[in-house]
């Protein structure tokens, strides 16, 4: 199998909302998580954002309790500073490389627990949260998600949520969004913008995807769209490398070299790819990227774009 030097992110998945509910070891149970800590070092990533992420049938006041249980699962099972250590900067990043150890980023997915009120969105950050998906598929307020039929783009609320995260230094993620919100944001934010875990709407329709506009919007603010291997958003049916290559290679040429990494929603989705199952599997997916496009794009497809917004978003 090939193996590169390169730096491997991952953007995305849904490993807390697992080992929470399942009872799963990160460490220990080394496959039946779809990303553990076996599937990092075997697959050779680098780096990965720990989405938290809370059913939305919860209220919001339950919502940030579970988020405040995650966040301390993580600290204390996950990020150990031996095998894994937290990023709250860029240098951090570096320094775990440095050490030979993986990096951990936490993610909220959905502001529903921040309830209004910005010194929740500020306690999170001061916890250690660096980055946030505005919503999950329903409505919040900060923005309505795809699944709102009513879509009525950012609140006022929303509008202080992106210019405090911009000061914060904390990644605005627009997967999940409506497209009147995703609209308000670009409009809203001074900080690149990412999309944590989609594809592209013209190569396969479904409503979690993005139109070419919105790759566009995304790449223009310096950001990126992390491609998902969700088998249901690349096609109908089974899904295969073959497959979510033609996403990557329209990416490419709407957005260019620089817009895109990966987000796999591991964890998250209960039927996978068939040939990118869980994180050991990702050497097969840089095999093929490689003959395709060469070590240079690869690298930066695998790393090299996220390390890039991470440098220029945290602080
Ligand atoms: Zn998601």
């Amino acid at each position: 199998m090939y193996r590169t030097n390169g730096f491997l992110v991952d953007g995305h998945a849904d490993i807390l909302l697992r080992i929470e509910e399942e009872g799963l070891d990160f460490y220990k149970d080394r496959t039946s998580l779809q990303q553990s800590y076996h599937h990092m070092v075997e697959g050779g990533v680098d780096l990965q954002i720990f989405a938290l992420f809370v059913e939305p049938e919860h209220e919001p006041p339950a919502m940030l309790t579970r988020v405040l249980q995650y966040i301390e699962t993580f600290k204390r099972e996950i990020a150990d500073g031996k095998r894994l250590g937290a990023v709250y900067t860029y240098q951090d990043v570096l320094e775990n490389h440095a050490k030979g150890i993986k990096s951990g980023m936490l993610s909220l997915e959905g502001g529903d627990c921040i309830q209004g009120d910005l010194r929740i969105l500020r306690s999170l950050y001061d916890l250690g949260v660096r980055a946030m998906g505005l919503t999950w598929n329903n409505g919040n307020c900060i923005a309505d998600g795809v699944g709102e039929k009513k879509d009525r783009g950012l609140t006022p609320f929303g509008r202080s949520v992106i210019r405090e995260m911009n000061r914060l230094g904390m990644l605005v993620d627009v997967s999940h969004l409506g497209e009147r919100s995703f609209w308000d944001v670009l409009e809203e934010t001074r900080a690149p913008v990412i999309a944590s875990h989609s594809n592209a709407k013209a190569v396969y329709f479904h409503r979690r995807n993005l139109t070419d506009e919105q790759i566009r919007a995304i790449a223009s603010t310096g950001g990126l769209v992390g491609v998902t291997f969700v088998p249901y958003f690349i096609r109908d049916g089974e899904a295969t490398i073959n497959d979510l290559l033609l996403h990557v290679d329209h990416m490419l040429h709407t957005a260019g070299e620089d817009a895109v990494g990966f987000g796999s929603d591991f964890d998250g989705i209960e039927r996978t790819m068939l040939d990118l199952r869980n994180g050991s599997d990702y050497p097969r997916f840089l095999e093929v990227l490689i003959k395709e496009y060469g070590e240079t794009v690869t690298k930066k497809l695998m790393g090299e774009n996220w390390l890039r917004v991470l440098k220029q978003t945290l602080k």
